[in-house]
């Protein structure tokens, strides 16, 4: 059933509402729209936190471990009472206090290629909030398969990135990224991460996620984006699709 702005929900998001070119239109964009988000970490916890507080229609959220100490540091959705607890559980319970009128859906396990195949299909974008490049290249193939948007993010020590993938933009994919940029398979478990540097890149998910759903503002288009923390400075780097990636030129010659 189509959600529509009721005069609750257009104060609940008027300061959203309030932006030109936003406006009550693309407010009920959102409140229509799916994603799917992978993993309820640092990006994760960061990236919901937003993207339920706009006012997303439904969210569901895919992790498969328990929130351990160590975690509270970045994981701002989890609290000292959580430890033990499922993070999707965790996650849920606190996304649900900071917005009730969000459908959130939890599902608490590693999901296997059909499973996410399908998971993708129920949703229209999906956030990578994984550290892992095994789950980031799958995720990554899925979409463009799927021709759904991917939103990556990740941070490690004091840098954070984002990359947009739009396959029905024809842009270029995880896997070209890789190519230029080489493929990065540190966890923060070993290299250690800023707290905020988390929150930074998260949010910024949450930002792109809602300008594609609602064609708001630039999407930044085959671009790398790193935060440098030390530095406080942001830089882009053009990414050109790959003429031969086995992921996205394969979509589009078949067209
Ligand atoms: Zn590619």
């Amino acid at each position: 059933m189509k959600k529509e702005l009721n005069n609750e929900l257009a104060f609940r998001y008027s300061r959203q509402i309030l932006l030109s070119g936003f406006d009550l239109e693309k407010q009920e964009i959102l409140m229509n729209s799916k994603i799917l988000v992978i993993g309820a970490g640092g990006l994760g916890c960061a990236a919901s936190q937003y993207i339920v507080a706009a006012g997303i229609g439904q969210i569901t959220i895919v992790d498969d471990d328990v929130v351990e100490v160590s975690n509270l540091q970045r994981q701002v959705l989890h609290f000292e009472e959580s430890i033990g607890c499922k993070k999707v559980d965790s996650a849920k319970n606190t996304l649900t206090k900071i917005n009730p009128h969000v459908d959130i859906t939890t599902i608490d396990k590693r999901l296997s290629h059909k499973e996410l195949e399908s998971a993708v299909t129920a949703h229209d974008l999906v956030l990578d909030c994984t550290d892992n490049l095994e789950t980031r290249n799958t995720l990554n193939d899925i979409c463009y398969a799927m021709k759904k948007p991917l939103v990556s993010g990740a941070a490690i020590r004091m840098e954070g990135q984002i990359f947009c993938v739009i396959p029905s933009m024809k842009t270029a994919c995880y896997r070209c990224l890789s190519h230029y940029f080489g493929e990065q398979n540190l966890s923060c478990v070993e290299a250690g991460v800023m707290s905020p540097v988390v929150g930074i890149v998260g949010a910024s998910q949450a930002n792109e996620a809602i300008k594609i759903l609602t064609s708001f503002g630039q999407i930044p288009i085959n671009k790398l984006q790193v935060f440098d923390a030390i530095a406080s400075n942001w830089e882009s780097f053009l990414v050109k699709p790959l003429e031969d990636c086995v992921t996205c030129a394969a979509v589009q010659v078949n067209e």
